[in-house]
């Protein structure tokens, strides 16, 4: 079973994805945590993604289709997946379909959650992540059981990320709302989509979604 977790960045896919994929037991494919992943051992794909990355750009479709396919193909994905943050264009979307349709696996749903900007920037601009397994965190509404150590791994790195800053943040948005959510569209045009309320406590946003994917 495929899953798409989908909403503009700060919408909580992070915060959802782990008991999603527990529950249905397919790991989770984040392309941000890939790249960030990069990034942090200086590979090259990690340079070229930087620039973009800290620009609140999109890194382009056929440097993440690459990663994303080579990604599907491996073994523990035979099962399924959980994609989140993934697709983020169109363009992404089409080729996501056609390897779907090859792969035989069927795409079972397409979450969309449903989060307004000004909640974004306030959840982004008090978002802590964990730089060794990527737990997601926030200052007020979801801090971690003891200040800056990670309840998931016990890393003391819970650090703002360099693309949270709120001048970046507003960049992303604004390319969600132009390159982005064109998809919802997409997926909403073939029946495969279904949008979720976003907003409330992250434990009853977690029984929406299941609510969703069982309906
Ligand atoms: P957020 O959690 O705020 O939604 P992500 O961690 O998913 O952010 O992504 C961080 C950055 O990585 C994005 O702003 C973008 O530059 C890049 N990125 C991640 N996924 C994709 C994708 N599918 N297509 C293009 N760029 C992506
Ligand atoms: P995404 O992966 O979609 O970019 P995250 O899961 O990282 O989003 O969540 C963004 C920020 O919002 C984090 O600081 C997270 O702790 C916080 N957050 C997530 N869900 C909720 C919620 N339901 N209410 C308030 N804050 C939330
Ligand atoms: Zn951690």
């Amino acid at each position: 079973m495929i899953i798409i977790l989908f909403g503009p960045p700060g919408a909580g896919k992070g915060t959802q994805a782990s008991a999603l994929c527990e529950a249905y037991g397919v790991p989770q494919v984040a392309t941000g945590d890939i790249f960030r992943a990069h990034l942090k051992n200086n590979t090259p794909l990690g340079q070229l993604a930087r620039s973009f990355m800290n620009n609140g750009q999109l890194v382009p479709d056929e440097v993440v289709w690459k990663l994303v396919e080579s990604r599907l193909s491996e073994p523990d994905c035979a099962g399924g997946v959980l994609l989140d943050g993934f697709p983020r264009t169109v363009v992404q979307a089409e080729l996501m379909l056609s390897w779907v349709k090859e792969s035989g696996l069927a795409l079972s749903q397409v979450l969309a959650l449903v989060v307004p900007d000004e909640e974004l920037v306030e959840r982004l601009a008090g978002r802590r992540t964990c730089l060794d397994c990527q737990a997601s965190y926030h200052v007020q509404y979801n801090p971690p059981t003891v200040e800056g150590v990670c309840d998931r791994c016990g890393s003391h790195r819970v650090v703002q990320r360099e693309d949270d800053s709120e001048e970046t943040v507003r960049k992303r948005i604004a390319t969600y709302h132009r390159e982005t959510a064109p998809v919802l569209d997409f997926f909403k045009a073939r029946g495969l989509a279904t949008e979720v309320d976003g907003l409330g406590e992250i434990g009853d946003v977690a029984a929406r979604l299941r609510q969703a994917l069982q309906g």
